[in-house]
């Protein structure tokens, strides 16, 4: 039976209904717990993520479900046991990620193991579970560390990467889609077709001109437009913003030029943020307030917008045999 696992357990992938492929509850850089100015409440996290996870599943329902991909992984926060209770709470389909957002914010102890270490600790957290929670990671995350060049560590994680996804069947996304030919030859010796693999943040401000888009694309690769949201029009938009318009225009580019199938779209919001004050004015549900809408009025149709939205995304997330 196709399966999709989730903090609640494994589910079919037409019960996803719409997908947000990469998304935070909430994301810190390693040690923030520790700080004593910025750290909240379990209550304040709380009050603030019940009400957004809310209207993320009242605007998903007319598509048959809501599936929020928590891409924060080993060591950003990752909070499962919180994740099940905020499922529980909203209706809200949850999946977690092993892996790491980039081989710069793996701690010291997963910094220095070996690509074996690491490639069974992402398989124990899919198949085990996550720690004690019972709950088994639907998806592995890897990334480019800070400076736009993969590094050492950044292409052991990559490799570990994609042994545990050939053994375990999950899916692959990136932070980042830059410096994408090393990656691309990991995946290629590993023996990991590319529809497995999102390359994310293909469409943020900081990116153009360093993503080979149609390095992943001729390959068959999916590319992430998953920073919809951060635009340059915002307040106090974050440095890797974008104006709305070019982010638009370049998404449309892909959906009318042949590659609808390799696309997928999410908002990289963060429910929570976890000692930093986050991006204001940005949450999940730009998808349905903005994103959704834009696309209407340039002529996208439903079909179109369930492709993106419903099928692509439950295609890449089921467990593949
Ligand atoms: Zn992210």
């Amino acid at each position: 039976m196709s399966r999709v696992n989730t903090v609640l357990g494994p589910i079919a992938p037409e019960e996803l209904g719409l997908v947000a492929v990469h998304e935070h509850i909430g994301y810190g850089m390693p040690g923030s717990e520790l700080d004593t100015q910025w750290w909240k409440s379990p209550e304040q996290r709380y009050a603030e993520t019940v009400p957004k996870l809310r209207a993320f599943a009242e605007h998903s329902a007319a598509y048959g479900g809501a599936t929020f991909v928590d891409a924060t992984g080993i060591c950003n926060g990752r909070d499962v046991d919180y994740y099940k209770s905020l499922s529980a709470k909203t209706g809200v389909h949850i999946v977690a990620a092993t892996g790491f957002v980039g081989g710069d914010t793996a701690l010291r102890f997963f910094a220095d193991a070996s690509v074996d270490y690491l490639m069974r600790q992402f398989l124990h957290e899919i198949t085990v579970g996550i720690g004690d929670t019972g709950s088994r990671a639907g998806i592995i995350k890897v990334g480019v560390s800070r400076g736009f060049k993969m590094k050492e560590l950044d292409l052991r994680i990559y490799r570990a990467a994609a042994r545990a996804a050939l053994l375990s069947g999950v899916p692959i996304f990136t932070h980042l889609a830059v410096d994408v030919e090393p990656a691309l030859a990991v995946f290629a010796e590993e023996g990991l077709p590319l529809d497995r693999v999102l390359f994310g943040h293909a469409d943020d401000g900081v990116s153009q001109g360093k993503v080979n888009q149609t390095a992943i694309l001729d390959g068959g690769g999916r590319i992430g437009f998953d920073t919809f949201g951060y635009d340059l029009e915002l307040p106090d938009p974050p440095f890797w913003g974008r104006h709305r318009a070019e982010r638009l225009e370049h998404f449309l580019g892909l959906v009318r030029g042949g590659y609808l199938d390799q696309v997928l779209a999410s908002a990289d919001a963060n429910c929570s943020p976890l000692g930093w004050p986050g991006v204001k004015g940005h949450t999940v549900n730009y998808i349905f307030e903005q994103l959704i809408p834009d696309l209407r009025a340039e002529g996208v149709d439903e079909a179109t917008i369930s492709r993106i939205f419903v099928t692509n995304p439950a295609d890449f997330l089921t467990l593949q045999h």
